[in-house]
């Protein structure tokens, strides 16, 4: 089919904006096979399961009215917060943040070049970088002698950590990633996959769509504690990519590397 066809045929699909919708597939007409979801800022997804069809794909929708309303109801600033790096030092100028994050398995993503982590001594935190096109546009602090890490921006994105490294001129990613709560946790899971941290336990549409356009599998491995969290990620994600569970007795974070390799290579060839 087409290209100019196929994106008529999506046209001609009735959705509101926030809106997601299963129903027979236009191409195949596969009977509640397709799913079609328009986010906040107007983009369509949309993506058949039937594997002889499989057509997916984005596109920005029209604007209607009645979206423009809703979003300005949203009172939504887009504006990313750019982050100035003028606190920042090397990591290794701190020994204290050295051995937290070698405590929580992280170092290896520092090693490989996988995520830019600065020490802020103004706040005497560590700084996990979330950037875009080379720009710090947000991250998280993670004070030491705080219990919580706290998100210093605005952009509702999830911290990726890709398995190949960061500075690839061309970024590669591996076919799936690791959804995870934590910043460290995803640092220690870019040892097996590329690692997306979304900063608590609540998916945003930034993060679905990040996922959408960058994997073909997500897993989700958060802590036993948030389950029902994992369950509710899982059927946000589903419709969109191929999406499974890895329960593990901890965070990721807290499990060490070799550990957390064997615990997913025993099961992923049972799924
Ligand atoms: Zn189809």
């Amino acid at each position: 089919m087409n290209y100019q066809l196929r994106m008529t045929l999506i046209d001609a699909i009735d959705i509101e904006m926030g809106e997601t919708k299963r129903i027979t597939c236009p191409f195949c007409n596969g009977k509640s096979t397709f799913t079609i979801s328009k986010m906040e800022d107007g983009v369509i997804l949309y993506n058949c399961y039937r594997a002889t069809c499989y057509v997916r794909g984005k596109k920005q929708g029209q604007y209607y009215a009645s979206d423009i309303k809703k979003k300005l109801d949203k009172k939504e600033d887009k504006g990313y917060n750019y982050i100035s790096d003028k606190h920042f030092t090397a990591i290794t100028s701190s020994p204290r943040a050295i051995k937290w994050l070698r405590d929580r398995h992280s170092l290896e993503a520092i090693v490989h070049n996988r995520i830019d982590i600065k020490w802020d001594e103004r706040r005497k935190s560590i700084f996990f970088p979330i950037k875009e096109y080379g720009e710090i546009i947000d991250g998280v602090d993670t004070p030491l002698n705080k219990k919580q890490w706290r998100r210093r921006g605005n952009s509702n994105k999830g911290l990726i950590v890709p398995h190949y490294g960061e500075y690839s001129e061309h970024q590669i990613y591996t076919p799936r990633v690791g959804l995870v709560e934590d910043a460290p946790s995803a640092c220690n899971v870019s040892n097996i996959m590329d690692a997306c941290a979304m900063l608590g336990v609540h998916l945003t549409e930034e993060m679905l769509l990040d996922i959408f356009n960058n994997w073909d599998q997500a897993i989700i491995m958060l802590d036993p504690d948030a389950q029902n969290a994992a369950l509710k990620i899982k059927g946000q994600l589903t419709p969109f990519v191929d999406t499974h569970i890895l329960r593990l007795s901890d965070d990721p974070k807290n499990i060490p590397t070799r550990e957390l390799k064997e615990i997913f290579d025993k099961w992923i060839t049972k799924l």
